[in-house]
């Protein structure tokens, strides 16, 4: 008896995340309307310093991310004038529960349930223009930490975990950074080889049709980095150095298949 209301709430939960994940997804994908993204800024390490840059943190720190997926959107023919809006809400207390790169799948699962309740909790209260889609950007504190967990966006979930260092220094990076796990929520796939995160041609190069190919001039967002040579490659130091290549245009919507 119980064993079987069990797995049809299971199942009813199931399918219940499964039709809004569609919903969501189909509505932050069409492009007709600007779609609101929020960001909620997290002291990753409950250092002073990560609470201090938390304090200084605006509303415009986060336009050159809209203005980026504007100019790209243009690029490609899309007519709506603000495709994203990006705004910051207030510091949340506790961090998004942490999967263990090596978790098992159920683990896995459970993980994924917990943060969509964890997103649930954080936009629960907002009344008025509720964000559609939620990045939880936790900022660490470089001197405790040089290497930062890996960072992730979904598209089922409508949300982005992101991991970047609180220093003022490295805000144009965090943007690139931060534009990357968004494009994620969107649908766009990774475009770098897993082993040596050399962006993969021709779908991880901006402008694959370039000739001569190198050096290329830009980096594609879901590579990450400016094929310079076919082995050398260039961290861009900010938006301004990154485009939204065709395949990733194509994943989200912004061109025909
Ligand atoms: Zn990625």
């Amino acid at each position: 008896m119980w064993r079987t209301i069990r797995i049809s709430l299971l199942l009813l939960t199931l399918l219940a995340v499964a039709f809004g994940a569609w919903f969501d997804q189909h509505h932050t994908t069409r492009w007709e309307h600007t779609v609101w993204v929020g960001v909620f800024p997290i002291n990753a390490d409950g250092s002073p310093a990560a609470a201090r840059y938390l304090d200084e943190l605006r509303a415009q720190d986060f336009a050159p991310i809209g203005a980026f997926i504007a100019r790209e959107a243009q690029r490609y023919g899309v007519s709506l004038g603000e495709p994203v809006n990006v705004r910051l809400y207030a510091p949340l207390r506790t961090a998004p529960p942490l999967l263990h790169p090596r978790a098992a799948a159920l683990t896995r699962m459970f993980w994924s349930l917990q943060l969509r309740h964890y997103r649930w909790q954080a936009l629960r209260g907002i009344r008025r223009s509720r964000p559609q889609i939620a990045l939880f950007v936790l900022y660490h504190d470089p001197a405790r930490s040089a290497v930062l967990p890996h960072s992730l966006g979904l598209q089922r979930g409508l949300m982005g975990v992101v991991h970047v260092f609180a220093a003022r220094p490295q805000d144009d990076q965090n943007a690139v950074v931060i534009a990357h796990e968004l494009l994620h929520t969107f649908g766009a796939t990774d475009k770098y080889s897993a082993d040596d995160d050399a962006p993969l041609f021709p779908t991880g190069y901006a402008e694959p049709d370039r000739q001569p190919r190198y050096p290329q001039r830009y980096a594609e967002l879901m590579a990450g980095r400016i094929p310079l040579s076919p082995t050398t490659q260039l961290m861009p130091d900010d938006l301004g150095q990154v485009r939204i290549g065709p395949a990733s245009a194509r994943e989200i919507g912004w061109s025909a298949r």
